[in-house]
């Protein structure tokens, strides 16, 4: 693996990065460990995002019609880390990767070789876990509350049992397409505390869950467990703890309806930066409610907290509207001058919409230099994607170098999570393509557990 200095954008106090010392190789596929999958590279994501800035900024002579075009770059490592995390602070819970977050060939590669399950939605989901390989459909749970029907009988075709349900038309529906599936009630709670609330379209009352196990009993259905999500992007870890007192509350009317419960699915909603507290928080109100946890499978659907940090996204400033001669530096907090840049709310930034983000650009590159002195002065900005549409803002205000121009590079950290899988190609803009990185720290595990897997799988 070639040996390169760690480059970090961020510092706006490096020296000028020293060109002859970046390798000029690194974007050749010399690890071709999945053939039908973009190259893995060795190196730093920044060096790659460096590296990815100076081809597209040479490559005008080579006549391509989008020679600026915005890209990802994506740190495996980052996700490898995330697991390791994981594991030391939730170690009786096993994660089963929510896959709409960021269903990605190389991300459901590494979490298939870690270990992980799945929780899918549809059939779609469930096909492209199954397809990585032989991954046991043990290994997936179909968290999807309302399903179709022939979704449900193929799920029961594929071998897939574990599904949620929350009302009483599911249970008629997997009693004649799915009789032998292995039911988990989704159970409504407090989602106040969350980006994205779900209790609105999904979670059954405590008050119907009798109601609904009766039927469930009446048809002949196998219950396991119960499920509950807090709602996405949690940012109250302490909402965990009603949710768990009420699980325990839908256990008890298990045992009530004659069935034994052994499944517990405390869902998703882990936030990177809270994510300790939430362990703490989950960890002792689970330890609280369920004192003799013999015999039970404690599981979560996990999704932002593995992926939203290991994707950046470099974009190229497209285009500038700004005010016929410069304005006094400072002079105003509104925003004077605004950028286009080539990737928008209809692409990767969609999660400004959907997922309720704000996002921070930072300078990648500036008349040629990645380079970007903190004596620069700013000005009062807004940024703006491709389209025709004034929906397509990323950014309304913020402070940016003076001197940015039209060609410079704007990057953008945490996106790896709800972005591109949501992404559309509304006005002809294509959905920007990822460069697959192994990472900095920890770079070499994670070559060995996919060369491992791929070893196995391919
Ligand atoms: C979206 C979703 C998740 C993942 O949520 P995160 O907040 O990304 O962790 C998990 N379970 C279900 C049922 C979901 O709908």
């Amino acid at each position: 693996m070639p040996q390169v200095d760690v480059l970090n954008p961020l510092d706006f106090t490096l020296s000028p990065p020293q060109f002859d010392k970046i390798p000029h190789d690194v974007l050749i596929p010399d690890l071709p460990l999945f053939p039908h999958l973009p190259p893995l590279l060795s190196g730093h994501p920044d060096l790659h995002l460096r590296n990815g800035i100076l081809a597209a900024d040479s490559s005008p002579a080579s006549h391509d019609p989008d020679s600026e075009r915005a890209f990802f770059v994506a740190d495996l490592s980052q996700v490898y880390r995330q697991h390791l995390r994981w594991q030391s602070c939730l170690p009786q819970i096993q994660p089963f990767y929510a896959v709409k977050c960021n269903p990605d060939p190389y991300v459901l590669r590494l979490l298939a070789a870690l270990g992980t399950g799945f929780d899918c939605a549809s059939n779609g989901e469930i096909s492209q876990v199954l397809d990585i390989g032989p991954v046991d459909p043990a290994r997936i749970i179909f968290a999807n509350p309302c399903k179709a029907v022939s979704f449900v009988r193929n799920a029961a075709k594929m071998g897939v049992d574990m599904m949620t349900f929350d009302n009483a038309d599911e249970l008629y529906k997997i009693a004649r397409a799915h009789p032998r599936a292995k039911l988990v009630v989704r159970i409504l709670t407090d989602d106040t505390k969350s980006l994205c609330q779900l209790g609105i379209k999904f979670g059954a009352p405590l008050a119907t869950v009798p109601g609904l196990l009766a039927k469930a009993k009446e048809l002949s259905l196998t219950v396991v467990g119960v499920s509950f999500h807090v709602g996405s992007g949690c940012y109250d870890p302490s909402v965990y703890t009603d949710a768990i007192m009420r699980a325990r509350a839908a256990f008890d009317m298990g045992t009530d309806a004659g069935y034994r419960f052994s499944l517990l699915d405390v869902g998703g909603g882990f936030e990177d930066a809270l994510f300790e507290q939430a362990a703490s928080c989950l960890t002792d109100a689970i330890d609280t409610y369920f004192p003799d946890q013999s015999g039970m499978k404690i599981l979560a659907e996990p999704g932002r907290f593995y992926v939203s940090k290991a994707f950046s996204l470099a974009t190229n400033i497209i285009a500038r509207r700004a005010p016929l001669g410069e304005t006094p530096a400072g002079s105003s907090d509104q925003p004077s001058v605004m950028y286009y840049i080539n990737d928008g709310v209809y692409g990767a930034f969609n999660c400004i919409l959907f997922d309720h983000q704000t996002v921070h650009p930072y300078v990648l590159s500036m008349g040629g230099s990645f380079h970007v002195p903190a004596t620069e002065p700013l000005h009062t900005s807004s940024v703006w994607g491709p389209t025709c549409d004034s929906i397509d803002c990323v950014c309304p205000t913020t402070q940016l170098p003076r001197a940015l121009r039209v060609g410079d590079w704007l990057g953008f950290d945490n996106m790896g999570a709800y972005t591109m899988c949501a992404a559309s190609q509304f006005n002809g803009f294509q959905v920007s393509k990822v460069l697959y990185t192994l990472g900095g720290f920890k770079a070499s595990e994670v070559w060995g557990v996919l060369a491992k897997f791929a070893a196995e799988h391919v």
